[in-house]
This record gives structure tokens, C-alpha cells and sequence, in this order.
């Protein structure tokens, strides 16, 4: 890529006119000096978006803010070569050849494909004209009965390749080398070498696809009628390959950035009901299964995809390999849902029987990666035995050990960990409220065996979380305790994230204050949630005076004990899929199961001692 040097990035920022470039996205007001406008980089009601064509743009609200290069860039997405080769033409600097310019194959191939791209160009607009054209009469039907509005159709450039076999060759054939330049383009194809060409797309209405710079390089064509195939792509050429391109994406970037996510769906047609009924952004392979590149592809617009699939045997199969694929080098801060349509229906039916408001809804109800593997995996298993616990884990181990970021798959594990303990996710067990007997000592576990914690019914999240509430309703009432056992509170590790945040603010005021709860005042925490999880600690049943500190104990053990059980039974789904080369998890989970025992046994003496 050439590098240009900063006098003529300076030349090209004067002579762009941001105000202008900038007024084609966001509608601005004068205000002062500046112009306001809504951000176009976050959803916002009231303007916080400021331009002054001397200086550049700033958002107040979400601190975006630049030149006019980086306006482009943040815009469409693209790098700053492409930016400034836009705002070059656009502003009418001429820019210095590149450094390839000089090898003569290069130029000859550049050139081949800005031809190809130039034809394609004008056959996308000779489709458009023929749809338009009495001859695409049948056409134009066909996409109203669909419920396409023309302004969708207008804006998606679609056309109609006319019936016959030489339409384009009757108007852009003439001579060898414009054929040869069409079979190049992939328009037109012949039965085998040597034979007569003819039209690649007839009678077929077509779509056209375009590359991220916005040029058209390639179609697919569905037929109207009856007929085989349904779908046809251009073929593979040095502009088009399909598993590298997706339907829309050009036309979505700008929506993927603002809405910071994306739906991806499996074909043409689906994808233009979508739009036709305004949900963005969507964009479509090619028909085809969803590749590796395609993901590459996506991640680079956005941090979230929502995958959408048909409720059938077809789309539950690709929505797997789609799973795996995003498993498959995953990296931190990628985030997928996978949306499954009632059997039968396609988006489109679904979307114009709900609506885009409903079929928003049903976007934000797509369900979890790790959610849709426990389903999958999960069939014909039975959740409520441990067996089937640890063959769903050890089903789910190829799968998660493909995630890159050891970090990342150590938290898949553990959600795995954490979705297995509920029984929902399984066959469903008789649900039981009596409380489990929290000090039993846990029988030995054994390697067959990992994913024991699940209490007959109840989950150990659920248990733990009870006696951790209980304690904390105890030191709310009772703040000595807090005092006398300080050291140990503060090295307690409480499951419960919001727990575990009032727990800390509470030692923190002991320490601080003799009256760490502040009676009397009600907003003493320093966020309404935690004054919210106070309350709800506090409406609790009180324990009656002379089993205060009996109970206290009690809770404190309980709570240590299972701390250290859930830290082990982390350590042990490590060493299911990983292994333990150098024994070292081994000799940390004997250690923690030696002090889980000596928590309970002050547990039993304890209770010899009542
Ligand atoms: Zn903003």
C-alpha cells in the first residue's frame, strides 16, 4: 500500500469541505460557530455531535471525533489508504502512482480487473433497465407477490436478466475480446471449451453483489418459476469468491457500526424481506454455508452476530458448524446469539407476520453459544446423572479446547460448569424445596464423575447463595460479628457478585465507622443496588438472639466450605481438558479437599459440642 507523504494529506483535508461530508450522513444545525447534529456513532435523542469545518468533529456523548479522513474511515469502515484515495477524488487531488505501478504484470492485471468491473457495472445497470423494460414485466410482478416495496428494489439495484440465451451478448459481445471479457466476469459460460457462448443468467431475477468498496462483482439469480436450480452465483473469478463475500454487507456497514452488531441469514430473499421491513442490519451468504473467511469478515465490522436460522434438521446442521466456527480462534469481546425460527418458516414469513418490532424481539431472544452446545450436546443424555453430566463435558472438550485465548476457554469451562448444575437444561427433574443438608462431607469424586455439586434438584449456585444471604443478614443485624471475625469476612469469597460487593463495603465501614450499618439512614450503601440487596438480605427471618453466633458459624463454614469445593471442581474441569503435565493442578485440588476437611471437621466438633 503506498504511503503518502503529509503535505498532500494536508492539501487534500483543506480542499475536502468536512461540512459537506459530513451533512451527507447527519443533518446539522448551525449553532454558534459550530454545527450540531445527531451522533452517528451512538442512538442519541438530543445532539451531541459537533462539527467546525476548520477543525473537525467531536461527539460529546460518545467521544468520537476527527478529521475528515477518520469521519470516512469511522463511517464506512475502511482504512486510511482507502479514505484518503476517496477524499483524493472527491476533492480532485491527483494521487502518485503506486509502487506497484512500474511491474508490468500488476498493470495488466489491474487492468483486467478494473475492466471486469467496469462491464459488471454496466450489466448490473442493464439488468436494472430490464426490469424496468416491458419485457420484465413478469419480474416486477413476481417482487411485488414477494411484498417488496420499489424503494427496496430501487435501492438494492435489482434487475432481471432477460430470457434467452444472448442478451448480454447481443449488447456488450461484440468481438472476441468483449466475449472473452464476459466468460472473465463469469456473465456468460459455455457447454465445454471451444463451443458456442451464451448468458450465464436468464429469465432469472437478479441480485447484485458488491464488494466493500461498493463495486458490483457479481449476481446471484433466482428463477421465477418452477425450475432447476433455484438459485444460481456467477461463478468463482478474480472478482468474485462467494465464500469471501456476503449479500449486503457493503450496504449494512454503516447500520453494523451504530447498532454495534449484526444478523446474518442465509439467502437473497431473506435478507430483502428484512430490509424491506426495516430490520438492520442483515446481510446474507451467498446461499451457501457460512465459511471461516466470512466470520474474518464480520469480525472486522462488528463485535456481535446474531446468527438466524430456519427452526429445521437443515438449519440446526449449519447453525452447528457455524458454532464451531465461532469457537474456533475465538478471541475476547467476541460475542454470538443464534436465533432459530419456528419449523417451517423462513425469515421471511416471520418477519411479515411480526413485524421488525416482533422479529427484533426475536433477535434479542437468540440464544447463547455455550447454550445452544449444552442443547445439542445435551441429546439423549440424561442431565440429572452424574454420567450424563461428564459425557456432555467430555462431548463439549474438542469443541471448547479449538477457543484460543486461555483465558477465555478457562470461562467457557467454567459457564459450562456453572449451565450443567441446572437441571432445566436436561430432562426435567421433580423440582424439590426441602434444603439440601449443607455440612455433609462430599463423597470422594471421581475422575468418571466431575460435575457432582448439583444437590438432588436444587442447584449449589441456589444453596450457596442462601447461606451467603444468610450471613449477610446476620452481620447487618448483628454488626460485632463482623467485627470479631473481620480477617475471615474479608478473605471469604462470595459467589454472588452483589453479595460479595455489600460484604465489602461493609468491613470497608467497619473499619472506618462504629456503626458500619449507619441505622437510620436508608441510602447508606453507595450504589441503590446494593441498598436494594440489603433489603431484600434484611427481609430475611430473624434468628432468634441466643443462636445468633451459633448460626453465624455455621454460615461461615458453609459458605468457606463450598468456596473452596466450587475452586476445586474449577480446577479438576481444567484438568479434564487439559490435563495435568506437571501434576501441579493435582496437588492444588489435594490441598483444597484437605482444607474443605478441616473446615468441616470444626463443623462436626462443633456440632458434638451443641
Ligand atoms: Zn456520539
Amino acid at each position: 500500500m503506498a504511503r503518502y507523504p503529509d503535505s498532500l494529506i494536508d492539501l487534500i483535508r483543506e480542499r475536502i469541505d468536512l461540512l459537506e461530508l459530513v451533512g451527507r450522513r447527519v443533518a446539522l444545525k448551525k449553532q454558534g460557530t459550530a454545527w450540531l447534529g445527531l451522533c452517528p456513532f451512538h442512538n442519541e435523542k438530543t445532539p451531541s455531535f459537533s462539527v467546525r469545518p476548520d477543525k473537525g468533529y467531536k461527539c460529546f456523548g460518545c467521544g468520537a471525533g476527527g478529521d475528515a479522513f477518520k469521519f470516512l474511515m469511522q463511517t464506512k469502515g475502511i482504512g486510511f489508504a482507502e479514505a484518503v484515495e476517496e477524499l483524493a477524488a472527491m476533492s480532485g487531488v491527483p494521487l502518485p502512482r503506486d509502487a506497484h505501478a512500474e511491474d508490468p504484470e500488476m498493470v495488466r492485471r489491474a487492468e483486467h480487473r478494473r475492466q471486469i468491473l467496469a462491464l459488471l457495472a454496466e450489466v448490473r445497470e442493464f439488468y436494472q433497465k430490464s426490469l424496468s423494460a416491458p419485457g420484465g414485466q413478469r419480474a416486477r410482478h413476481y417482487l411485488t407477490q414477494r411484498g417488496l416495496k420499489p424503494e427496496t428494489v430501487q435501492q438494492e439495484k435489482l434487475g432481471y436478466a432477460p430470457a434467452g440465451w444472448n442478451a448480454l451478448l447481443d449488447r456488450f459481445g461484440g468481438g472476441e475480446a468483449a466475449v472473452e471479457l464476459l466468460e472473465a466476469a463469469g456473465l456468460v459460460t459455455r457447454k465445454a471449451a471451444g463451443e458456442r457462448p451464451y448468458d450465464r443468467f436468464r429469465d432469472r431475477i437478479v441480485f447484485p453483489i458488491h464488494d466493500l468498496k461498493g463495486h458490483c462483482v457479481g449476481f446471484g439469480g433466482r428463477l421465477m418459476g418452477p425450475g432447476e436450480p433455484k438459485y444460481l452465483n456467477s461463478p468463482e473469478t478474480d472478482v468474485f469468491q462467494k465464500g469471501k463475500l456476503l449479500y449486503g454487507l457493503e450496504t449494512a456497514r454503516e447500520a453494523i457500526r451504530k447498532e454495534g452488531s449484526v444478523l446474518v441469514v442465509e439467502g437473497y430473499m431473506d435478507r430483502l424481506s428484512l430490509v424491506d421491513q426495516g430490520v438492520l442490519p442483515v446481510v446474507a451468504t451467498l446461499g451457501t454455508a457460512m465459511t471461516p473467511d466470512h466470520l474474518r469478515l464480520l469480525w472486522q465490522q462488528t463485535r456481535k452476530i446474531h446468527f438466524c436460522f430456519d427452526g429445521d434438521a437443515a438449519g440446526e446442521k449449519a447453525a452447528w458448524k457455524a458454532l464451531e466456527m465461532f469457537f474456533d480462534g475465538l478471541e475476547s469481546d467476541h460475542h454470538a446469539a443464534f436465533l432459530f425460527l419456528p419449523p417451517g418458516e423462513d425469515p421471511d414469513q416471520v418477519v411479515r407476520r411480526e413485524g421488525a418490532a416482533g422479529f427484533a424481539r426475536r433477535i434479542s431472544g437468540g440464544i447463547a453459544p455455550i447454550d445452544f452446545l449444552i442443547r445439542r450436546l445435551g441429546e439423549g443424555l440424561n442431565g440429572t446423572e452424574p454420567e450424563g453430566r461428564a459425557a456432555l463435558m467430555h462431548r463439549a472438550k474438542p469443541l471448547l479446547a479449538k477457543v484460543k485465548d486461555p483465558l477465555l476457554r478457562e470461562l467457557y469451562l467454567q459457564t459450562l460448569g456453572q449451565r450443567l448444575q441446572i437441571p432445566h437444561a436436561f430432562a426435567p427433574v421433580s423440582p424439590r424445596v426441602d434444603d439440601p443438608a449443607p455440612y455433609v462431607a462430599p463423597r470422594p469424586t471421581r475422575r468418571s464423575q466431575p460435575l457432582r455439586p448439583v444437590v438432588a434438584g436444587r442447584t449449589l449456585a441456589a444453596a450457596q447463595r442462601n447461606h451467603e444471604q444468610a450471613l449477610l443478614a446476620l452481620i447487618l443485624r448483628h454488626p460485632r460479628l463482623m467485627r470479631e471475625r473481620e480477617e475471615e469476612l474479608s478473605r471469604l469469597p462470595l459467589e454472588n457478585a452483589q453479595l460479595s460487593a455489600l460484604l465489602t463495603e461493609l468491613i470497608e465501614r467497619a473499619r472506618a465507622s462504629d456503626d458500619p450499618i449507619g441505622h437510620g439512614t436508608t441510602e447508606w450503601f453507595s450504589s441503590p443496588e446494593l441498598t436494594r440487596c440489603a433489603q431484600e438480605v434484611l427481609a430475611a427471618e430473624e434468628v432468634s438472639p441466643e443462636l445468633v453466633d451459633q448460626e453465624f458459624a455455621g454460615c461461615l463454614i458453609s459458605v468457606h466450605v463450598k468456596s473452596l469445593r466450587r475452586e476445586r471442581m474449577q480446577l479438576m474441569r481444567r484438568i479434564d481438558l487439559e490435563g495435568d503435565g506437571d501434576h501441579a493442578l493435582t496437588i492444588r485440588c489435594r490441598a483444597l479437599k484437605l482444607e474443605e476437611q478441616r473446615v468441616l471437621g470444626q463443623k462436626i466438633i462443633r456440632d458434638e459440642g451443641r
